[in-house]
């Protein structure tokens, strides 16, 4: 079934609760605009209208139309980097502090799941499979620092012979369970924020891109037809931010990653395939990411391109993923397959700040979205509410122009991220 102005999901084709957004078409005022209705946006607009702020939020296209409603569904724990390489890089309190903020982000989606009744899927569980010897002894020594320091005591490391029995596959030779990390319907959740925010008094508007801001105070924030003057502005546009924000765009680099969602398996040949409703992801570069989904199938993402435009055949480019740990799938039919747009920096930290006292932004979770956007929007409503305290502390990771800037930093990333494409391919 085709939803129009969403792309041709399965998320879409499952979707529950879809509400049409008016235009806006007239001057607005709030306190807050929020651009962008995805997990940060909404997060943000809901926080605040919580708060008692009067909020308007504007997106270019329909809720959930970005990323958020296209995504994997797997919320790891942690940061995108592991709590081994946090450690490293800024030492173990730091680290502690960010994992805490994490474990806030994964409290943060559960109660809001359970307190607006948000028919999303919300499952437990994720595994690591480990496909290459580089990694192995990672899983048992994450472990072990999660459970002796971080007070995590969710997770363990498994033999070949444990993953084995879990996912049908040969290729993964070790693994890394964590009881805890989670998994959604990406563009379900969306839609649960979206009706939340409404129901706080939240006034959202689709089909409303904006076109540009006025660097004052108040901000005037425009749209083709109509305009909103606000005392804050918030931007969470992430990939598909384009040419809105050229102080921010430079610092993250927007690629492109890839899903199909086969045919229903039947309940026996799908936990034949994965024993649970967990999801799982590899340790390659350009990862693969699966889970099975509640009518059986398999969802799959895997493959990823750095230009903008999506390859011609998404189903046979990503299938080919899919095969190689599962060639048992070879007669199985791909129902649905869809791309989207992801924000990447160049360390794979989130990038969070102001440009101004009045304007928040917030982007580039790297591939580790949905808990580090619905913390991060949580986290800009505490610091515009006057408490920035937890804000300034993801602010204050340090986070690198891409060489070249927004206008040439195109060629080098893609450069780099062949390079290591390649490297999992050998
Ligand atoms: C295929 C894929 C798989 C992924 N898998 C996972 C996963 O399994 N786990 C995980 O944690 N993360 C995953 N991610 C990343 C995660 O989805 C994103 O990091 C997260 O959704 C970002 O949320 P967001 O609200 O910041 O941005 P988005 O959801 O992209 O929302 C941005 C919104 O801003 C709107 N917008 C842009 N410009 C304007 C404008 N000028 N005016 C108004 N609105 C505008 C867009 O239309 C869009 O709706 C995946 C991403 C992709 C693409």
């Amino acid at each position: 079934m085709r939803v129009a102005g969403y792309p041709d999901s399965y998320y879409a084709a499952t979707a529950q609760g879809l509400h049409e957004y008016p235009r806006l078409d007239s001057k607005a005022r709030a306190d807050v605009c929020v651009i962008g209705g995805g997990f940060t946006g909404l997060s943000a607009a809901l926080s605040l209208a919580e708060l008692g702020f009067n909020v308007v939020v504007l997106e270019a296209e329909r809720i959930g139309f970005g990323a958020s409603g296209r995504c994997g569904g797997l919320i790891g724990s942690g940061q995108r980097k592991d709590v081994l390489e946090m450690e490293e890089l800024f030492g173990y309190e730091r680290s502690r502090v960010l994992w805490d903020l994490a474990e806030a982000a994964k409290t943060e989606i559960r109660n809001r799941v359970r307190k607006h009744a948000i028919d999303c899927d919300l499952q437990e569980g994720q595994l690591v499979g480990i496909h290459t010897p580089r990694y192995l002894g990672w899983a048992a020594e994450l472990a072990t620092a999660l459970n002796e320091r971080y007070d995590y005591p969710h997770t363990r490391s498994l033999s070949h012979e444990e993953v084995r029995s879990l996912v049908a596959t040969d290729r993964f030779i070790e693994g890394f369970w964590d009881s805890h990390a989670l998994t959604l319907h990406p563009l379900n959740f969306t839609l649960g924020l979206a009706r939340a925010a409404r129901e706080a008094g939240v006034r959202i508007f689709e089909n409303s891109r904006v076109t540009g801001y006025t660097r004052s105070d108040p901000v005037t924030v425009s749209t083709a037809e109509g305009s909103v003057e606000a005392a804050f502005v918030v931007l969470g546009c992430n990939g598909y931010l384009g040419k809105l924000e050229s102080r921010v765009a430079g610092r993250i680099m927007p690629i492109n990653n890839f899903m199909i969602a086969t045919e229903p398996l039947g309940r026996e040949r799908a936990y034949e395939l994965i024993r649970g409703r967990f999801g799982i992801h590899d340790t390659r570069f350009v990862v693969n990411y699966f889970r099975l989904s509640d009518d059986h199938r398999l969802l799959f993402g895997g493959g990823e391109n750095y230009r903008a435009g999506f390859p011609s055949d998404i189903r046979g480019f990503v299938r080919p993923y899919m095969l190689k740990l599962f060639p048992q799938l070879g007669d199985v039919n791909i129902d649905y397959w869809w791309g989207g747009t992801l924000a990447v920096t160049v360390n794979r930290l989130p990038h969070l700040g102001r440009l101004k006292p009045n304007l928040y932004f917030a982007q580039g979770y790297s591939g580790h979205g949905i808990s580090t956007a619905v913390i991060a929007g949580k986290l800009v409503a505490e610091a515009i509410n006057g408490n920035p305290e937890r804000f300034d502390v993801m602010a204050d990771m340090p986070i690198h122009l891409f060489p070249g800037g927004t206008l040439l930093r195109y060629p080098g990333m893609v450069l780099g991220m062949l390079y290591y494409s390649l490297k999992d391919r050998l």
